[in-house]
């Protein structure tokens, strides 16, 4: 007979991974776990439920996983946004800041329609460079950016907000602070 869990006590904490110094959160044990991963695609979703929902675009790669299962639950298309250099088709594209130096990220230009209503998901938010580059990616193509939702928030790193202050509502499972 299981006990009950945290979604929070499943996540797996890696220290000095990739680099000394980081706390890396790693949500794969969460996946891995039948139940605590219905339960966050539940709780992801839940705010959604029985509103147009057209697109969930996923931030490669965590976020294909998660936006996969939400798109299914809400009955929604689904848009992978991806590194560079790896879609076939005409894409547009936006560089966005890493803890070192610049990256590219893109999506194809006819994944959304203009006025769509699509959700963002990703596994987790920190300084939130990766998903205010993915809503304004969004945003060029004419997508209505309706939500941004993570399984995880690094409060302290200020990502939230940041996407806030560009009008995007985003919904959070768990904080590490
Ligand atoms: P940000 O751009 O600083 O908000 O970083 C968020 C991006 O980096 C997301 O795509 C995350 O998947 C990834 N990321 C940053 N820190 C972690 C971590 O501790 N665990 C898993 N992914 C992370």
């Amino acid at each position: 007979h299981a006990v009950t869990t945290n979604l929070k006590d499943i996540i797996r904490t890696i220290s000095d991974y990739p680099r000394p110094g980081i706390e890396f959160r790693d949500i794969t044990t969460l996946l891995g776990d039948a139940r605590a991963f219905r339960r966050a695609i539940d709780e992801l979703v839940q705010p959604w439920a029985g509103t147009k929902i057209d697109k969930v675009a996923g931030i490669e790669a965590r976020g294909f996983i998660l936006g996969g299962a939400v798109a299914h639950q809400l009955s929604a298309g689904f848009v992978p946004i991806r590194k560079k250099g790896k879609l076939p088709h005409t894409t547009v594209r936006i560089a966005y800041s890493l803890e070192y130096g610049v990256d590219e990220m893109e999506m194809h230009q006819d994944a959304v329609r203009p006025g769509e209503r699509v959700i963002l998901v990703d596994d987790l938010i920190a300084t939130g460079g990766t998903a205010t580059a993915a809503a304004k990616l969004l945003r060029q193509i004419g997508a209505d950016v309706v939500a941004a939702c993570f399984v995880i928030d690094l409060p302290d790193l200020g990502g939230a907000v940041k996407l806030r202050a560009m009008d995007v509502p985003v919904g959070t499972l768990i904080e590490f602070a």
